[in-house]
């Protein structure tokens, strides 16, 4: 679990206190991932507690983090400085958050890190790193995960080092999301509620979490009483519950799915996730259904027909990727899934996509 939090809208200009204490000395830097949709913004940047060898570095969140893409940027950290960094800072979405859990982790293994994409294969503690979420749904922030696209899959690294040491939780970093990526994110929230709610391994641990964040997403995107202010606080605890919800249990069929739209298609996680979920009634009915009047009431319109020009190898591909996320389909269908869920059932439903 994320060993230290704060909470509160202005919380993001407590940064420099809370740093202050974990720098080891002038040589070893704080480096900073921010999302380059901040470049030039001087309400968010001029906060940052800059010193010494300190540096930013803008990082695009048009594409999802590859492996690639972390080993360029651990190896230019150890090429440009004497010492390991003090400490890692990650500050944007999803993306963002994992490029730092990532980077933090692979300055202290050696090799590459596809290498570590799975579960529990990181040896040594990562860097000290710090999470600020600037958008509000995927839990990223609090996840024992950070999710890559490698040569050969589409998957995280998963360990007790992952986690983020601090977390800055203020809501009002959030105010200027667009709309449709708002609801895109927020709706990875809702899916991972319905998913860990009504998986198979779900345990008391996991639906306390799980349905404290479904009622505020409920909340959220269906009433109308909420000010922006308030809806923005609590979507940023909905994220969080909902990520401790699946951190103890798994998600399910829309994950897995979704996975296989990203591997192939490179469309990103909410999205993919929402474009998946659309389709899923047979899955999950009542989950189905509420998330149809949320996509109404916010006149959201999804793509359609991305899956109608794909060739038959195309399609074996995003359904081995989805096929091969084995614990997210046993937790939706239970330990027989092979029986109900085959390459023909996947194909049909991408079909439909
Ligand atoms: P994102 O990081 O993909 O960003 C989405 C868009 O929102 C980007 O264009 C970004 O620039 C913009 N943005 C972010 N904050 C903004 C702000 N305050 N104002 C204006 N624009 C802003 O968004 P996401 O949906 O949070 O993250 C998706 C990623 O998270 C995927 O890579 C997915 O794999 C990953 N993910 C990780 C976990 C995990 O547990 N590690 C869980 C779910 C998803
Ligand atoms: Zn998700």
């Amino acid at each position: 679990m994320v060993s230290k939090i704060v909470f509160g809208r202005g919380s993001f200009s407590q940064l420099g206190e809370i740093l202050e204490p974990k720098r080891v000395n002038r040589n070893a830097p704080f480096i900073y991932f921010v999302d380059d949709v901040f470049k030039g913004n001087a309400w968010l940047t001029s906060r940052i507690p800059l010193a010494y060898d300190d540096k930013i570095i803008y990082v695009s969140a048009a594409e999802e983090p590859k492996t690639s893409q972390i080993d360029q940027l651990v190896e230019q950290i150890i090429l440009d400085y004497k010492e390991r960094p003090s400490g890692i800072i990650g500050i944007g979405g999803g993306c963002i958050m994992d490029v730092a859990k990532a980077v933090s982790i692979m300055l202290n293994n050696d090799g590459e890190s596809k290498d570590y994409q799975g579960w529990d294969l990181v040896k040594n503690p990562a860097v000290y790193h710090v999470g600020v979420p600037t958008i509000s749904g995927t839990g990223a922030e609090v996840s024992r995960t950070t999710i890559l696209t490698g040569p050969e899959r589409k998957l995280g690294i998963n360990s007790d080092f992952t986690p983020f040491d601090q977390v800055i939780l203020d809501p009002e970093l959030t105010k200027d999301v667009p709309k449709d990526q708002w609801f895109y994110t927020g709706m990875d929230c809702y899916v991972h509620c319905i998913e860990s709610l009504n998986g198979t391994y779900l345990n008391a641990f996991s639906k306390t979490y799980g349905e404290t964040a479904y009622e505020l997403c409920k909340e959220i995107f269906l009433s109308d009483h909420l000010t922006a202010e308030e809806a923005q606080d609590k979507l940023m605890m909905a994220s969080w519950h909902g990520g401790m919800s699946i951190a103890y249990s798994q998600v399910g069929v829309a994950h897995a799915m979704s996975y296989g739209l990203g591997y192939l298609l490179g469309v990103k996680h909410g999205i993919g996730n929402c474009i998946v979920f659309d389709h899923l009634e047979e899955y999950y009915p009542e989950g189905v259904k509420l998330f149809k009047q949320m996509k109404e009431k916010h006149n959201i319109q999804l793509p359609q027909g991305i899956c109608a020009n794909l060739k038959d190898k195309e399609f074996d591909t995003m359904i081995g990727v989805a096929l091969s996320l084995e614990p997210l389909w046993e937790n939706a269908i239970g330990k027989n899934w092979k029986k109900k869920i085959t390459p023909e059932v996947l194909k049909a439903l991408y079909q439909k996509m």
